[in-house]
């Protein structure tokens, strides 16, 4: 995968513990889903698919241990070139961190102009859920109208969809500016 036609880009995927990252990453990359938890594995994984007609190939880290609210290290936040940011609709906790950790991104790279998607995962335990799908589209409004998702790792549903569009950011993101 060395031709011009290949995009690589890298996927940072980003939230509190317990929210589905690591299974949303292997729901992806494997179409599995694991019911064990292990909050502190930090993983990298790469992936080949097509998107819009253009081969792409991703890495993806499935990041770890941001639950005691300490900064992210640096090398998370700056090397990625785009980020799904993850709570689970089922944890307001989870909800209020993504701006905490949006805002982090941003300082850590010094600019607000970084592609994200915003996802808000276990949409099959609807029973009980803690943060409404208005809440959720409103803040991806907040921040610029980034493309927000309802996924589950569980089901599969929207998890494709969410890392497919990441990439598509990422590519709109590369592209010249017009000046
Ligand atoms: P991480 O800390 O963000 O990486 O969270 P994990 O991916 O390890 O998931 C934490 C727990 O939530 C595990 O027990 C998973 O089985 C469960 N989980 C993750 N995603 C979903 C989902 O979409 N639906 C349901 N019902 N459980 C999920
Ligand atoms: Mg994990």
């Amino acid at each position: 995968m060395t031709s011009e036609n290949v995009d690589n880009v890298e996927i940072v995927v980003v939230g509190d513990g317990g929210v589905g990252k690591s299974c949303l990453t292997l729901r992806f990359v494997c179409d599995e889903f694991r019911e064990e938890y292990n909050p502190t594995l930090e993983e990298a994984f790469r992936t080949q698919t097509v998107i819009d007609k253009k081969a792409c190939q991703i890495d993806i880290v499935d990041t770890a241990g941001q639950e005691e609210f300490q900064v992210l290290r640096d090398t998370h936040l700056t090397v990625g070139d785009g980020f799904l940011i993850v709570y689970s609709i089922t944890n307001q906790n989870s909800f209020q961190f993504v701006s905490k950790l949006r805002g982090q991104i941003h300082r850590a790279r010094s600019s607000e102009d970084v592609p994200f998607v915003l996802v808000g995962n276990k949409s099959d335990l609807e029973d009980s859920r803690d943060v409404s799908t208005e809440d959720g589209k409103q803040l991806a409004k907040d921040w610029g109208n980034v493309k927000f998702f309802e996924t589950s790792a569980k089901t599969g549903k929207n998890t494709k969809e969410a890392f497919q569009e990441c990439v598509k950011e990422i590519r709109k993101h590369r592209q010249p500016k017009n000046e």
